[in-house]
């Protein structure tokens, strides 16, 4: 058994964006393949036709692309195990279906909704098991005459497996380890509804996975409680040599307080719960994405990895490569992970650091085009190097940057007030001379200069150096101030020089 090739899958149903903790489940599922030298398969599961929502399938897909987690096989990649859609596979699990009736091991019940409903307003928490399925309609209680007639009449149904009491289910999991429940809690779960002919989730499941040769079920906490009968579900077909270890991993928690992160979550604190924008068919509300936020795809993953494991090392950023090397399913937590947005913020800060700045200023020449301004590749790409330090996202740096490409037209009230001397205009306007005689306008070339004049005229050279920072930038913030003079050359220094001295205030 040991010697299977690893084999997991990413499961979603298509009923709506994935959420992020969707996201982190296909990623673990990813890096545990890879580092087993496995396979992932991506299956959709839509059994549940309305819950079905356009367009989620190739919303899923389009994620996975961004983010670089690849898969083997599947829904859109192929493969020898398919259909991969389950609504494509309705006569493999009726076939299924039928196994177990015919051993004994599911049933046929009739109870109508209604009839369930009066059930469970007559006794209180009502569980259809082996204490009360005496009590209901279904094969087990009526004559098989009376249940064969019922079924050619068109009767619906609904298939329920049949769950034997004071037995104890094992399940095996990486991360919680050996989970033991007693038999007599489950309820006999319905496998299979005559009405639109489809099995529910669990018997689509478990035929799947033991069809797509799946060793390991890697997916999210809640569905935990669904696993005792996923074991049984297996044992009933005789699948026992095949069963998959699980591994449950921890919830996704709100970034403050208590439960599970919820979409609100973002909208009232700013911060995206999908990978992408996603635009809802059905409401056309819109929500915020990762990528349209401006996160780096590897930013992402990386954040999202460290989310329910870590390595045990101080090691915060980990490439995919370096994930697939360093990860241990077992070393996930078994309590809930923070969802803590502001390291997601970090982390995009610290790739955004360590690209090059080639990348980000492909990036940002766009936004700098968009705003209309003509300029080479090479100088966006100067002022990428001179600013990249001070942002977390490309999409920060106009705000903070524009100054390079356009003049100020107004200046910060405050920093006038507290910067521009009485004496401020008469120097720089002394100031615009010095630089007009350099003929080297490089930042070696100024600065020496400069700094001898401040020093023969015994100027302060923060009160110099203040006035022309407000003269070329507008504001009082920014980087060094031959780093500018420089970028924006001679003409255009003296120029924004003589603007300044002109409209700020004159002295005495
Ligand atoms: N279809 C389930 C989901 O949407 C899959 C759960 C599982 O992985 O077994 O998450």
């Amino acid at each position: 058994m040991s010697e299977r090739k690893v084999r997991v899958r990413f499961a979603p149903s298509p009923t709506g964006a994935l959420h992020i903790g969707g996201v982190r489940t296909a990623l673990y599922n990813y890096l545990f393949a890879r580092q087993h030298g496995g396979e992932l398969v991506f299956r959709i599961e839509d059994t549940d036709s309305h819950r079905f929502v356009p367009g989620a399938e190739e919303y899923i897909l389009e994620s996975f692309r961004w983010l670089g987690i690849q898969f083997d096989e599947g829904v859109s990649f192929g493969g020898s195990h398919g259909p991969y859609r389950q609504s494509e596979r309705r006569d493999i699990y009726k076939e299924y279906v039928k196994q177990l009736l015919d051993a004994g091991k599911a049933y046929y019940a009739f109870d109508t909704p209604e009839e369930l409903e009066r059930k469970r307003t007559e006794v209180q928490n009502f569980q259809y098991d082996a204490s009360t399925r005496q009590q209901m309609r279904n094969s087990l209680t009526m004559e098989r005459s009376e249940w064969e007639a019922l079924i050619a009449d068109g009767a619906q149904f609904t298939v329920r497996f049949k769950v034997e009491p004071g037995q104890e289910i094992h399940v095996n999991d990486m991360i919680r380890g050996d989970v033991r429940v007693k038999s007599d809690i489950l309820d006999d779960k319905v496998l299979y509804k005559s009405a639109d002919e489809l099995p529910t989730y669990h018997l689509a499941n478990i035929v799947d996975d033991h069809l797509m040769e799946i060793t390991h079920v890697i997916r999210g906490e809640e569905w935990l409680p669904s696993a005792p009968l996923h074991v049984l579900l297996y044992q009933a077909f005789g699948w026992d040599d095949t069963m998959p270890r699980f591994a449950h991993l921890p919830l996704l928690l709100k970034p403050e307080g208590k439960g599970k992160l919820s979409k609100r979550d973002g909208d009232r604190l700013g911060f995206p719960v999908f990978p992408l924008e996603w635009h809802d068919p059905k409401t056309g509300e819109v929500s915020s994405g990762y990528r349209e936020s401006g996160y780096f795809p590897e930013a992402v993953v990386n954040f999202l990895a460290l989310l329910g494991w870590n390595p045990g090392t101080e090691q915060e950023l980990f490439s995919l490569d370096e994930l697939v090397e360093t990860f241990d399913i077992t070393k996930c937590s078994k309590s809930g992970a923070k969802f803590d947005y502001q390291k997601g913020i970090w982390f995009n800060h610290e790739y955004m650091l360590r690209k090059s700045d080639d990348e980000i200023a492909r990036e940002f020449a766009a936004i700098v085009a968009n705003n209309g301004v003509d300029e080479t590749f090479e100088r966006v790409k100067l002022v990428v190097h001179l600013m990249k330090d001070r942002v977390s996202f490309v999409k920060e740096l106009w705000p903070l940057c524009s100054f390079f490409f356009i003049a100020p037209t107004d200046y910060d009230e405050k920093t006038v007030k507290k910067r521009w001397k009485a004496f401020s205009g008469q120097q720089m306007a002394e100031l615009a001379d010095v630089l007009q005689g350099i003929d080297d306008f490089s930042i070696e070339g100024q600065e020496p200069v400069v700094m001898k004049w401040v020093e023969d005229k015994g100027y302060k050279l923060g009160d110099v150096m203040n006035a022309f920072r407000l003269a070329l930038v507008g504001v009082g913030k920014g980087p060094g101030m031959f780093d500018i003079s420089a970028f924006l050359g001679k003409e255009e220094t003296i120029c924004r020089l003589k603007r300044a001295i002109e409209a700020l205030p004159k002295g005495e």
